[in-house]
């Protein structure tokens, strides 16, 4: 029996990189945007393609639903702001987005829905992610009874050094 050599010359394969890839890796075109919300079983109207389209167009960052509507508007999205807070909220309880609360009155919303921590500059109103590599928690408390940790959120306060 002779080893079949012919496998060896494979013709290169056609780029085909599965859509959630590709989103990463070019910041979502409009197509994906579209994909993304049927995915999670978001009805894809007009509203909430622009404001996704908006979200994710820019990489991984942080927004609150005003800067979100000032974007918007600015994008000549007609929108209003309770429709941007609406959407948000939606896109948060299907996971797309994930909420980073800093204090009672600042709501960020994360594109970047993977687990992670941040800093948050006080005076500045400016949310950083911290990096994987830095591990903050240590021992994690024992949950009462009949619970489960979901997940844990650290909030790193910064402040200007030396005034
Ligand atoms: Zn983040």
């Amino acid at each position: 029996m002779t080893p079949s050599r012919t496998m060896m010359f494979t013709t290169p394969e056609p780029l085909l990189v599965p859509s959630a890839q590709r989103t990463a890796l070019t910041g979502c075109p409009w197509h994906d945007v579209k994909e993304m919300l049927r995915e999670v079983g978001l009805r894809p109207t007009r509203q909430r393609m622009a404001l996704g389209w908006i979200l994710c167009a820019k990489g991984d960052r942080h927004v609150t639903a005003e800067m979100l509507y000032e974007e918007a508007t600015k994008a000549k999205v007609p929108v209003s702001l309770a429709t941007v807070y609406n959407a948000l909220h939606q896109f948060t309880e299907v996971g797309l987005l994930r909420q980073v609360a800093v204090d009672g009155s600042k709501t960020y919303f994360d594109t970047n829905s993977t687990q992670h921590h941040h800093f948050f500059v006080e005076g500045e109103n400016a949310l950083l992610d911290i990096p994987d590599t830095d591990v903050i928690v240590g021992k994690t408390p024992i949950p009462p009874e009949g619970y489960e940790i979901a997940r844990i959120d650290v909030v790193v306060r910064l402040r200007r050094k030396g005034r």
